[in-house]
């Protein structure tokens, strides 16, 4: 079949991926560079975490909401002049989360897609010739000490009940594996199976690049909507003409929401912002990814230096950047790491700011479309996208192809928000 990808990030490159294999034509249409600044495959963490489960929507969460709108540079922000816009999937969001057993049920669905993320992608970087883009040495979770690790008792019992498997490590084993690490961090819990990307961007590429190599086509152009005859799909509508195809998935991170709805489904897609520092290295690297739990953001040594990324910020796409947010989390790698000084915070940062494409529920969509079911969503990922891409291009590739999913994926589907 003739196959259009709307979106080159990482579900769209790992989708076209699965779709050559299984021998279709396949053309990726992306408007930018793939994996290029504005796109939030470009600057997460670059966790592969198979502990990343928990939701953000937990029971309690709409009492916090108030000090969310007073205190900008908290962990999670919610910007006062959009709250009108946002109350919709704000009130959704909190539902999704509002019983212990609305979680579980989100963090075991979350288990299934991430399971075995770190060995799909460290596949996957071999398959396109770059297995030193993923790295297989754990991820650490490090705390104070033990009583601030056991007030997480219920994310870590879920982690366990979901078959996460992870090791507690002493103040000496943390230092030893992490010698940069502040002596404030005295306990840790260390997922020996967490893998971590060290240039998420340059993966994507090299995706892409690869995904040429093997017969597919690029089109640079924006996807605007669908040429259907009846339910039958004659191709998606480009900023730069109709690309004719069979089938078209949509994989366009935060801006499907608009072609979802073209394909008759209504999605309550929000952007999560997010931000990232990279501290070059050349002033300072670290040995391990690590996710100090007084701060929540993910610290990754990548390519480039350290990268630190994190941050909940609810405004919606067009939104400037708030910079200050950005600062916050090069504050935090100054109490995490003592050798990060004022100089080598003032010296080559790079600042960015980028989209986790988030459903209400905290789940991605994939499935066939309303309109057509020559049309599949792939997006929503929230989160956990970079983790979830290969699973996800697997799950389309199964469904195009009439295969049985590995698992029931009637969770993913678009028509849950009908109901
Ligand atoms: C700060 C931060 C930290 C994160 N950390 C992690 C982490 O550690 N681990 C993890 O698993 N996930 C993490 N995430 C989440 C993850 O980055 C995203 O879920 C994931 O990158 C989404 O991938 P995507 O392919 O759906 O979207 P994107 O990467 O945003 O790609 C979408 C692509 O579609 C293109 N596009 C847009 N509109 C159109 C159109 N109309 N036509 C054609 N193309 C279009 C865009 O140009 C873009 O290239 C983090 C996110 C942030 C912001």
């Amino acid at each position: 079949m003739q196959i259009a990808v709307i979106g080159a990030g990482i579900v769209g490159a790992s989708t076209a991926l699965d779709l050559l294999k299984d021998g279709h034509q396949v053309t990726i249409i992306e408007p930018e560079c793939p994996g290029g600044r504005q796109a939030a495959s470009y600057g997460n963490s670059g966790w592969l975490s198979p502990a990343s489960i928990i939701p953000m929507s937990m029971p309690g969460l709409w009492k916090k909401v108030p000090g969310y709108l007073a205190d900008p540079s908290g962990p999670l922000a919610i910007r006062w002049r959009y709250l009108a816009h946002l109350a919709p999937w704000l009130v959704h969001f909190m539902r999704a989360g509002s019983t212990a057993a609305k979680v579980e049920r989100t963090a075991s669905i979350l288990s299934t897609l991430l399971r075995d993320a770190p060995s799909r992608h460290a596949a996957v970087a071999e398959k396109i010739g770059r297995p030193d883009l993923i790295c297989r040495k754990g991820l650490i979770y490090a705390y104070p000490d033990r009583a601030a690790f056991e007030a997480e008792a219920f994310a870590w019992r879920l982690r366990r009940e979901n078959g996460v498997v992870y090791r507690e490590l002493s103040a000496t084993e943390l230092h030893a594996r992490e010698p940069h690490l502040s002596s404030r961090y005295s306990f840790a819990a260390l997922v020996e199976d967490g893998g971590h990307c060290v240039d998420p961007g340059g993966y994507v590429m090299a995706m892409i690049e690869y995904a040429i190599r093997q017969g597919a086509t690029r089109v640079h152009a924006r996807a605007i909507g669908f040429d259907l005859a009846g339910e039958r799909l004659l191709g998606v509508l480009t900023d730069a003409g109709t690309v004719a195809c069979d089938k078209a998935v949509i994989a366009a991170g935060i801006h499907s929401k608009s072609l979802a709805a073209k394909a008759g489904d209504r999605i309550p897609l929000q952007s999560e912002r997010g931000y990232h520092v990279v501290i070059p290295t050349d002033q300072f690297q670290a040995d391990m990814p690590l996710m100090p739990s007084d701060g929540k953001m993910g610290n990754n040594p990548t390519l480039a230096g350290l990268r630190i990324a994190g941050q909940v910020e609810l405004a919606s796409v067009s939104a400037a950047p708030n910079w200050a947010r950005a600062d916050i989390l090069l504050k935090h790698a100054r109490t995490t790491y003592p050798a990060v000084t004022d100089s080598a915070v003032d010296s080559g940062i790079d600042r960015w700011m980028g989209h986790r494409p988030s459903t209400a529920d905290g789940l991605p969509v994939i499935g066939f479309a309303s309109a057509s079911r020559d049309i599949l969503h792939a997006f929503g990922h929230g989160h956990v996208g970079l983790a979830t891409g290969p699973v996800s291009g697997q799950l389309v590739a199964d469904l195009i192809a009439g295969r049985d999913c590995a698992f029931d994926i009637s969770v993913l589907s678009a028509g849950r928000f009908r109901a």
